[in-house]
């Protein structure tokens, strides 16, 4: 059966891009694998960006991702669910990737040229990042990789590794392919310039545990058609990102009747706003609240993660235990 493993950044709160883009996949995807579904909270990539990182806060962002997984539905009973550096097989066998990987290479990266160019000083783990989400993958000789378009040179470059290795020390890794969630992209930011995306900042992104009146703040401002500068001025839904939101949160009748009376100066903007407050109202209020209920129970996440760390070391250890000896480390 195939075995499918994706890699969640612990960075700042997840959004309803994250939702719709990803960790609802997951749930689905979870019912389809089970326990050959492999989630990880990967921490380790967190320190590649030095912009983004605070050691004050990483435990606790490591924590809500994991919180906010299992408030939408994933259930860690039933898939395997754990944090990176809990396991430390990853950075074992990323570093035997890194021998097999050209420098020229990683720095043909598009996300690695694109973060280094905005800092002063690059630090060679960003350089190594593609090397160690190679390794989260092989590691567990993953198969299928949900992503989002913007990872498609990554796993080409996990796919070139894996190749590398079977080459050198004989067949061991799957090539894994991936599969795009292209959602992930079309989900726009609140503020209205481009993707919703957590690098942009909190005006950009419209939090899955955000209370929902500073939900509705941000939706109130949010822009919409240029063109409705009066009440009475007809609009084009089609270039309104609300409209886009109520394409995820509104029922059909909503979506239809927005779409016809934006045309015609029938409904107003503010309205079309409430009216798509309700439906993010139905739709995270249960999120919500079962974030809260969870929350109440720290502990219990955190033996879910112990025990997915477990799980995954099952998986893991046999793996690392052929790569060692395919490499000729000396065995004791
Ligand atoms: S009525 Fe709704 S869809 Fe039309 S421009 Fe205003 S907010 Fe956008």
């Amino acid at each position: 059966m195939s075995r499918v493993f994706s890699g969640i950044q612990p960075t700042g709160q997840p959004h309803i891009g994250n939702y719709f883009g990803a960790m609802r996949n997951y749930v689905s995807l979870g019912e389809q694998y089970g326990k050959n579904s492999i989630y990880c909270v990967v921490d380790l990539h967190a320190l590649t960006n030095p912009a983004a990182f605070d050691p004050r806060l990483l435990a606790q962002r490591t924590f809500e991702m994991a919180l906010a997984n299992f408030a939408v539905g994933l259930d860690p009973s039933k898939v395997v669910f754990f944090v990176q550096s809990h396991v430390p097989e990853h950075q074992e066998l990323s570093w035997i990737f890194t021998n097999l990987t050209p420098v020229g290479e990683l720095e043909r990266m598009t996300q690695y040229k694109d973060k280094a160019g905005q800092l002063e000083s690059v630090p060679a783990g960003l350089l190594m990042y593609p090397v160690l989400m190679a390794a989260d993958i092989l590691l567990y000789k993953a198969d299928t990789v949900p992503v989002g378009e913007d990872q498609t040179q990554h796993i080409e470059l996990t796919r070139e590794i894996a190749r590398r290795f079977n080459h050198t020390f004989g067949e061991t890794f799957p090539e894994p392919k991936a599969v795009y969630n292209k959602d992930a992209l079309r989900i726009p930011g609140v503020d209205g310039h481009g993707k919703m995306s957590k690098s942009k900042g909190e005006n950009s992104t419209l939090g899955l545990l955000e209370p929902l009146d500073a939900v509705w703040q941000k939706l109130r401002a949010a822009p919409t058609d240029p063109a409705r500068v009066r009440r009475t001025d007809p609009g084009n839904p089609d270039v309104c990102l609300i409209f886009d939101y109520h394409k995820l949160f509104s029922d059909l009748p909503i979506i239809e009747m927005v779409n016809v009376e934006c045309r015609r100066a029938g409904i107003g903007c503010v309205d079309c706003k409430k009216k798509l407050m309700e439906g993010v109202t139905v739709a995270l209020s249960p999120i919500q609240e079962r974030a809260a209920e969870l929350a109440q129970h720290p502990d219990d996440i955190r033996d879910a993660l112990a025990q997915g760390a477990k799980e995954a070391r099952a998986i893991a250890a046999p793996v690392m235990a052929e790569v060692r000896e395919k490499v000729g480390f000396l065995k004791l």
